[in-house]
C-alpha cells in the first residue's frame, strides 16, 4: 500500500465569508436530511431497533429533539459480544494493510462530508464552527494516522530482535480480541472514531457505546465506517445507558479490553470492576482510561502578557471549557497578577454567548446534569473566592431555553479551594495568585490530575525546569493548552487523568495488541 506520509488536516478559515456561507448551507442540509433521524443499533451488520429509544436534545434550544438512537438492552449487548467474537475469527487474519485501507477509505468519505459532520455537532452538542471543524479534522487525522501505524506492525519480525546463531527469531504483534469502547459527548466525532478505529485496525473487534447525548453524530460516522467496507460484526454500534449496557460489558468474562474516555468517577469504577475476574474468564482485561483534568496555566512576570491572555481565553472558554484539556486554573505570579487578570476578565467579558449554529464564542453546556453541576460549583465558588465575571446560569438566551452558563471567573482563589481542585467541566475559571515562579509551579502540581498544563514565560531556565517538573501528560509553552493535534501532540495524562496512553501517538495501537515471540531452531 503506497501512501504519502501522514500530514494533519488543515483547519477551515472562518474569517473567509465563503467558508461561513458553506457552513450555513451545511447546517441547512443537515436540518433537512439528518435532524429527526433515528439510528438503530447495528449488530453483525444488521440494523436492529429497540422498544425504547434515547433522544438527543439540542442544548442551545432544549425544545428541539435533534433525533434519536435505539437504546440497547443487556440482551443486545450479549448479542453484540457474541457476534463480535465470531467476526474476530476472520478479521484477525486480515493483513494490517487491508485493514488500514478501510480506514483510509473512511477518511476519504468523511472528508467529503466534513461540513455535514460539523453542522450536525453544532446542532447536537452546540459546537461553534471552528470547534466543530477542528474536531472533524481530528477525526480524519485519527483515521489517517492509525492506518499508517497499523502498517508498521505488519508481519513476522515487525519489531526488532537480536540475531542468534542456529535459530530464526521474531516478534509478532497479535490482536487481542473483542473490546468495548465507551466514548464521551465532548468530542463525539473524533474521540468516538479514534477509540474504535485504533483497536479495529490492529485486528480487534469493537462494541462502540457512544455517549447518550451525542448518538446522532456517532451514528453518522459509524455509517461511514461501514460504507468504507468494515465486515459485519467488526464494529457493533450499541448506543445505550452506561449503567446498564456499559456495566454489563465491562464486567463480562468475554470482554478482552475496555477503552473509556470520560469522568474520573466512572473511569475508576470501570477499572475496579474490570479487575475482578469473572467465572470462565481467561485473561486479565486491558483497561485504557482517559479521564479528567484540572489543568493549570502559569503566567510569570517575564511573560508576554498579550500572548498569555489570548492563551488563557482560548484554553478556558473553547467549547465552554468542556474539554478535559481545558484551562480551569490560571496561576499568575503576584507582580503581574492585576495586569493579567484585568485583561483576562476584560477579554472574557467580550465573548459572545449564543448557539453553535450562530457561531457564538460560548454556547450552552451539554445537558441538564452538567448545567446543574456547574451551577452548584459557581455557588461554591461564591463562598470560596472573589467573583470577577459572570456567575449566573440564565438557562436561556435570545428567547430560547437552553443550558446557558455565563463565562465565569473567580479571582484570588485559594489553591486548595474546591473550585480549584475539582473538575467542573464548564466555563468556570479559578485564578490563583502565586508568590513567585516556584510557588506557581508548586500550585500547578497540587492537584491529583495531570492532563494538560501550560507556562507563559520568557525565562529559558524556568521553561526547562517546567519541562521536567510540571506533572502533565501534555505541556504547552506560550500558547493555549487545548487542541492537541494527532501525531503532533500525542495526547493523554498523568496521575488521575488516566492510564497514560497517548491517543494519536506512535505506540497507541500497541495497547490493543499482544506480542508473540516465535523461535524456530534450524
Ligand atoms: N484532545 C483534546 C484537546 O487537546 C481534549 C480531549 C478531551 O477533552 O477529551 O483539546
Amino acid at each position: 500500500l503506497k501512501i504519502q506520509d501522514y500530514r494533519p488536516e488543515s483547519f477551515i478559515d472562518f474569517t473567509q465569508a465563503d467558508n461561513v456561507v458553506a457552513y450555513q448551507a451545511a447546517l441547512k442540509k443537515v436540518r433537512t436530511e439528518l435532524v429527526g433521524k433515528h439510528y438503530p443499533l447495528i449488530i453483525d451488520g444488521v440494523r436492529v431497533d429497540t422498544a425504547e429509544k434515547l433522544e438527543s436534545i439540542n442544548p442551545c434550544d432544549t425544545s428541539e429533539i435533534v433525533g434519536s438512537t435505539a437504546k440497547a438492552t443487556v440482551d443486545d449487548a450479549q448479542k453484540a459480544l457474541d457476534g463480535a467474537w465470531k467476526a474476530f475469527e476472520s478479521w484477525k487474519k486480515w493483513t494490517p494493510d487491508a485493514r488500514a485501507r478501510i480506514l483510509l477509505k473512511a477518511s476519504a468519505l468523511l472528508k467529503a462530508r466534513r461540513l455535514e459532520a460539523c453542522a450536525l455537532m453544532s446542532i447536537e452538542v452546540g459546537k461553534n464552527y471552528a470547534e466543530a471543524d477542528v474536531e472533524v479534522a481530528e477525526a480524519i487525522d485519527f483515521l489517517e494516522y492509525y492506518a499508517r501505524s497499523a502498517m508498521k506492525y505488519s508481519g513476522f519480525g515487525a519489531a526488532e530482535t537480536t540475531w542468534y546463531a542456529g535459530e530464526e527469531n521474531g516478534l509478532m504483534f497479535m490482536p487481542i480480541g473483542v473490546g468495548v469502547s465507551i466514548s464521551p459527548w465532548n468530542f463525539p466525532c473524533a474521540i468516538y472514531l479514534g477509540m474504535l478505529a485504533a483497536p479495529i485496525v490492529a485486528g480487534n473487534c469493537v462494541i462502540a457505546k457512544p455517549a447518550e447525548d451525542s448518538g446522532l453524530i456517532a451514528g453518522f460516522v459509524t455509517d461511514i465506517m461501514l460504507e468504507a467496507g468494515l465486515p459485519a460484526g467488526v464494529l457493533q454500534f450499541l448506543p445505550g445507558v452506561g449503567e446498564e449496557v456499559g456495566e454489563y460489558l465491562t464486567t463480562h468474562a468475554k470482554t478482552r479490553f475496555i477503552t473509556f474516555t470520560g469522568s474520573r468517577g466512572v473511569g475508576l469504577h470501570i477499572n475496579e470492576v474490570a479487575a475482578k475476574v469473572q467465572p470462565g474468564q481467561k485473561w486479565i482485561k486491558k483497561v485504557i482510561l482517559e479521564l479528567g483534568g484540572k489543568d493549570g496555566m502559569i503566567v510569570d512576570e517575564t511573560a508576554d502578557i498579550e500572548t498569555a491572555v489570548t492563551a488563557a481565553v482560548q484554553g478556558a472558554f473553547g467549547f465552554n471549557g468542556q474539554k478535559c484539556s481545558a484551562m480551569s486554573r490560571l496561576i499568575v505570579v503576584d507582580s503581574v497578577y492585576d495586569e493579567v487578570v484585568n485583561q483576562f476578565v476584560e477579554r472574557a467579558g467580550k465573548l459572545k454567548v449564543g448557539t453553535g449554529e450562530d457561531n457564538a464564542n460560548v454556547t450552552a453546556v451539554v445537558n441538564e446534569e452538567s448545567f446543574e453541576k456547574i451551577g452548584k460549583y459557581i455557588g461554591i465558588g461564591k463562598g470560596e473566592a472573589k467573583l470577577l465575571l459572570g456567575g449566573e446560569t440564565p438557562g436561556e438566551h435570545g428567547g430560547k431555553q437552553g443550558y446557558y452558563v455565563q463565562p465565569t471567573i473567580f479571582g484570588d482563589v485559594p489553591a486548595d479551594a474546591r473550585i480549584a481542585q475539582e473538575e467542573i467541566f464548564g466555563p468556570v475559571i479559578s485564578v490563583i495568585r502565586a508568590r513567585d515562579w516556584q510557588d506557581a509551579l508548586d500550585i500547578a502540581n497540587s492537584t491529583e490530575y495531570g492532563l494538560t498544563g501550560g507556562v507563559c514565560s520568557r525565562d529559558r531556565a524556568r521553561l526547562e525546569q517546567a519541562r521536567n517538573e510540571f506533572e502533565a501528560g501534555n505541556l504547552y509553552f506560550n500558547r493555549k493548552i487545548t487542541g492537541a493535534i494527532v501525531g503532533v501532540q500525542p495526547f493523554g495524562g498523568y496521575n488521575m487523568s488516566g492510564t497514560d496512553s497517548k491517543a494519536g501517538g506512535p505506540d497507541y495501537l500497541a495497547n490493543f495488541m499482544q506480542l508473540k515471540t516465535v523461535t524456530e531452531r534450524w
